[in-house]
């Protein structure tokens, strides 16, 4: 018996919200009410990103993971800021999973994603985020990085072009 969370799946003690066609509790609501009247996002894909991102772990404790990295965001603060600050880096943060098709159109598909990786993926789209950074990751593990070399430019140049070839 018991209510649940349409979002975390927890049991709902207390207050219920309901959003939509779902019943929340009180952390999911404040932060899908927090995020969905931010401009560039709306109710419905917050909702389903932070769906998609809910998990319960073996001690029975739930987090929402980052779509990228597999690790727990923090929502204390995340809930209420973006912030490119470094002491924020693990808070809860949406993306956009396709950033810009140009002329102004925004992607509307939305993934819960850490602060820090959210800055570090700027306007990459979701589609080739994990291979430019494996690219970038082999070229700093070069002790010699910044020796300019046309194999590693063709090989990121290729990464980042591959999705206008899909
Ligand atoms: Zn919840």
């Amino acid at each position: 018996m018991g209510n649940i969370c349409g979002i975390c799946k927890t049991k709902l003690s207390g207050e219920i919200y309901s959003s939509g066609e779902d019943i929340l509790c009180s952390t999911c609501k404040q932060i899908v009410q927090i995020n969905g009247k931010k401009s560039n996002f709306n109710t419905t894909n917050v909702k389903k990103a932070l769906k998609e991102a809910s998990f319960i772990n073996p001690n029975g404790e739930h987090h929402f993971l980052c779509y990228y990295t597999g690790i727990p965001c923090k929502i204390e603060t995340g809930a209420k800021y973006d912030n490119a600050s470094l002491s924020n880096a693990f808070d809860l943060t949406f993306d956009h999973l396709e950033p810009s098709y140009g002329y102004g159109v925004k992607g509307e598909d939305l993934a819960v994603c850490l602060n820090v990786i959210n800055q570090i993926k700027s306007n990459i789209p979701a589609t080739i985020f994990k291979d430019v950074i494996i690219v970038l990751g082999k070229c700093f593990e070069n002790s010699d990085s910044s020796v300019y070399s046309p194999e590693f430019e063709k090989e990121f140049r290729d990464v980042l072009h591959k999705r206008i070839n899909q």
